[in-house]
């Protein structure tokens, strides 16, 4: 068996959240507050390289969030920094900007390592940094993940010019190409976690993090983000730390989204389909992400979405990686408005045109629904997430979830004004 062979058997994706675990985060600033630059703190007061600046200029970024306000001037100085802020509040760049900030390009050497828990989000992070060092011309940045070849990362590695000075990776492909000493851990400088709890509680992955972090430099820095970090979770995060900066941005019960309306609907199992077809020909949307939990089901449910003439593609760990990059991007490029998918597109990724979130079938849990619906909504933008409700075990968790993160998730009503969904 190739040592690809043997990756695909471990495809975290797709898996419910096994391990319930249940407690809160914190929860919210305003949102108007945020974005607007509250104390007029600019990205330039982060004395960051003009390199980076110019950078962030192109990008149209004129105010530092406050997760960046936050964070962003203790991790560029190396402080290890546990983080927790709400979905689509910019938690990408505190570490994309803390990092390239301090790489200093040494060839043959890889000098951060940034895991997370998906393909399609360790794609999303290397655009990231690619459009943040677009000014950087001498930093290279490389993604590894699962399902593709193995030997283009051991060519890439092998070669001191072509070898990354940064790597986004998932954490089983990461573990394989550091045990086979390809990637060589000693010049390791930054450590980062995105989706860390996730990456944390379920247990392969972090079985795998735990032996990357084992190779690694004791001296460096650890940088580790979510939106979701309970109390326990965040006693495992700080033992890869040195007394981190901790930030939590949101009260523990605030965490919804602020210009999210959420609301559901109580239907019969039988009557999802149709319920499905009268909201994509009534509501208003740019784009819709449609959750449903089996693979089997997205391939399904898209089919039939085809057969009615909408728009729609399905995502899922059923298929080929380039496939699944692919169709990734052909979302995200505003090609396809409707995405059926699993929950592997659940968390991190960041499609700014979606306005509308539908649970299909319900999440696992409070956490998973909160960063579902974290997909519309993103960076103060407005969105509509829809659940629907059809057994005693969806209507349990719409009350954890509604405890839990003190929101009103009330029944959809007849008729709703688009410009409180859409952002005009
Ligand atoms: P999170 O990881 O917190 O869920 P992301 O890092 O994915 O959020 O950011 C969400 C979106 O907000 C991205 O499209 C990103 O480009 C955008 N964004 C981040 N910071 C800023 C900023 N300061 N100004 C404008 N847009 C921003
Ligand atoms: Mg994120």
């Amino acid at each position: 068996m190739s040592a690809q062979d043997n990756e695909d058997l471990i495809d975290y994706e797709d898996e419910q959240d096994a391990i319930a675990d249940g407690v809160p985060q914190n929860g919210s600033a305003d949102k108007d507050k945020k974005f607007s630059g509250i104390h007029s703190t600019g990205f330039r007061d982060f004395l960051l390289k003009p390199e980076l600046l110019r950078a962030i200029s192109d990008l149209g970024f004129e105010h530092p969030s406050e997760v960046q306000q936050e964070c962003i001037p203790q991790a560029v100085l190396g402080m290890d920094v546990l983080c927790q802020a709400k979905s689509g509040h910019g938690k990408t760049a505190v570490f994309v900007l803390a990092t390239l900030q301090q790489v200093e390009p040494v060839n043959g050497e890889v000098s951060v390592l940034v895991m997370c828990h998906t393909r399609e989000l360790a794609f999303q992070i290397k655009n990231e940094y690619a459009r943040f060092s677009k000014y950087m011309p001498d930093i290279r940045i490389g993604v590894f993940y699962g399902g593709t070849p193995v030997q283009k990362d051991i060519d890439l590695l092998r070669d001191k010019t072509t070898c990354p000075h940064i790597v986004v990776a998932t954490p089983g492909r990461l573990n394989a190409l550091t045990r086979d000493k390809y990637l060589q851990p000693k010049n390791v400088k930054h450590f980062v976690l995105d989706e860390c709890d996730k990456m944390l509680e379920q247990l392969d992955m972090r079985r795998d993090v735990q032996e990357i972090f084992r190779v690694t430099p004791h001296h460096k820095q650890v940088m580790m983000f979510s939106a979701t970090l309970s109390k326990d979770i965040r006693v495992t995060c700080k033992k890869f730390m040195t007394n981190p900066l901790e930030i939590f941005v949101d009260d523990e019960t605030k965490l919804t989204l602020h210009g999210l309306q959420q609301h559901y609907i109580q239907l019969e199992e039988a009557a999802k389909n149709r319920k499905l077809n009268d909201l994509l020909d009534n509501l208003e949307f740019n784009q819709v992400v449609i959750f449903v939990k089996s693979v089997a089901r997205a391939n399904e449910l898209d089919k039939l979405l085809k057969e009615c003439n909408f728009p729609s593609i399905c995502i899922h760990s059923g298929l080929q990686q380039d496939e699944r990059i692919s169709r990734y991007k052909q979302f995200k490029n505003f090609e396809k408005r409707i995405l059926v998918a699993t929950d592997i597109f659940g968390r991190g990724i960041d499609v700014e045109r979606v306005n509308i979130v539908i649970n299909y079938d319900s999440s696992s849990d409070a956490d998973s629904y909160l960063h579902r619906v974290g997909r519309a909504g993103r960076f103060g933008t407005k969105g509509l997430a829809i659940t629907f409700v059809s057994s005693d075990a969806d209507r349990e968790i719409l009350n954890q979830i509604q405890a839990r993160f003190e929101v009103k998730v009330s029944e959809l009503p007849t008729t709703i004004d688009p410009s409180s969904y859409m952002t005009s």
